[in-house]
């Protein structure tokens, strides 16, 4: 980095910094409406720091987030994940990149102070890991477009004002060329959410059925027929929204499991191995994840986001059998399986409730085969996945 650049960059800080404190001067956590609070966070640029001002943003540099992020922790801030995480992590970034100057100014900030949950409509029964082979239909008819099909594992769709919807407007073309993205009314009276029960007895998620459903052209986001790029930017910022996170060291899923040791009073050094080992591997992932944060400079993540999110899989299933067993046989119980209907995602306090919740570590936002391949083909450059639909139309791709 030059000198210039530098001092660039030490100046940005120092305006962020300023700007956080004043922000917590002027609106105090403590005694301060959430979403009154989240809206003077995004009012003073200091959502997505990287977005266009007047956009939640100040157009700078996404690593400077991080010390928006750690002072308003630190001041107990409300977050914007817990109550819409799929439109906080992915509907924004994608409406930022994809989005009509009107869309920006309609959608960005109820997204961010959570007066609209938004919701993710891609997959379907036939098409999970092979998204692009969707077939929920739009058809075009004057300035609308008219979709019928059904969407599934569509998490918070029953809170949802808004969707990111992904539908077939051209069956002759090739699978990936012929899908266009929209901006959905969850309201429309076409669109039916059924709830669908999880292991944990919860329904975080659900299937979505769309009769007849009119979405003008103008929720159109980025052109006819070039959906699956637009669905890149949602997929992309879902790897590292589910598994990219950078707590503070020892917090999250590791802090509650080293409190769980504590408050047990367990101190036999064959498990204190164990759960250094862990405690060793969330500390490399986390700084794992901020090194591609501090590389991330335009906002957009790329294949490395793969990294965070199956390292991500593979520790939390690992790190909460280790919270049920220094249980021991009270890890058995479960409280109730009654269903209920959260209104958060992927959200647990207990050591059990964890264990549940995070087998779908593995499967949600790309499973961990799925991480695998894009890490070998777009990082390692091994050969690519056998892929024997690409070129055909996909009206002419057999399906069951
Ligand atoms: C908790 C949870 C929440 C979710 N929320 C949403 C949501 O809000 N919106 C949404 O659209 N979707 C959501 N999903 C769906 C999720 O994205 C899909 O489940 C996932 O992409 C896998 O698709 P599938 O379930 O159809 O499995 P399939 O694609 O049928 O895969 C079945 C098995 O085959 C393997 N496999 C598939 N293709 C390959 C390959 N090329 N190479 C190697 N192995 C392969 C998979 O790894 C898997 O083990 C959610 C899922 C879960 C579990």
């Amino acid at each position: 980095m030059t000198i210039a650049a530098e001092a660039e960059t030490g100046r940005d800080e120092d305006r962020v910094a300023g700007l956080v404190e004043r922000l917590l001067d002027e609106h105090p956590p403590s005694s301060t409406d959430k979403r009154e609070f989240l809206g003077a966070q995004f009012d003073a640029g200091l959502a997505w720091i990287h977005f266009d001002e007047g956009h939640g943003g100040l157009g700078l540099n996404p690593g400077l987030q991080k010390i928006v992020q750690e002072r308003l922790a630190k001041a107990g801030a409300p977050h914007p994940y817990p109550r819409n995480p799929i439109g906080y992590g992915m509907g924004a970034p994608t409406v930022f990149t994809h989005g009509s100057e009107e869309q920006r100014d309609r959608y960005l900030r109820p997204l961010f102070t959570g007066e609209e949950v938004w919701c993710q409509l891609f997959s379907e029964p036939g098409a999970g890991s092979d998204v692009a082979s969707l077939a929920t239909r739009a058809v075009r008819d004057g300035d609308e477009w008219v979709v019928n099909g059904q969407k599934v594992w569509t998490t918070l769709a029953h809170l949802a004002r808004f969707g990111m919807l992904v539908a077939r407007t051209d069956p002759s073309q090739p699978k990936h060329k012929g899908m266009t993205y929209f901006v959905v009314d969850m309201h429309d009276p076409g669109v039916e959410v059924r709830p669908l029960r999880q292991i944990t007895g919860e329904a975080e998620f659900n299937e979505v059925y769309f009769t007849d459903v009119r979405i003008p052209d103008a929720e159109r986001l980025g052109d006819i027929g070039e959906g699956w790029r637009v669905s890149l930017t949602t997929l992309m910022n879902e790897r590292v929204s589910i598994g990219g996170s950078v707590p503070g060291r020892g917090s999250g899923l590791i802090g509650m499991v080293v409190q769980a040791w504590k408050d047990l009073g367990h101190d036999d050094p064959a498990r204190r191995d164990d759960l250094m080992r862990l405690w060793t591997r969330a500390e490399a992932l986390r700084l794992t994840n901020w090194r591609a944060s501090q590389n991330r400079r335009l906002g957009t993540p790329g294949p490395e986001g793969s990294i965070g999110k199956l390292g991500m899989a593979d520790l939390n299933k690992e790190l909460t059998a280790f919270w049920v067993d220094l249980q021991g046989a009270a890890g058995m119980l479960y409280g109730s399986y009654e269903m209920s209907r959260p209104a958060t995602a992927m959200s647990f306090d207990n050591a059990q409730k964890a264990f549940l919740r995070c087998r779908a570590n593995s499967i949600e936002g790309g499973t961990s085969e799925v991480m695998r391949n894009i890490l070998g083909e777009r990082i390692l450059g091994l050969p690519g996945d056998v892929r024997t639909d690409r070129e055909l139309p996909w009206s002419e791709v057999p399906r069951s």
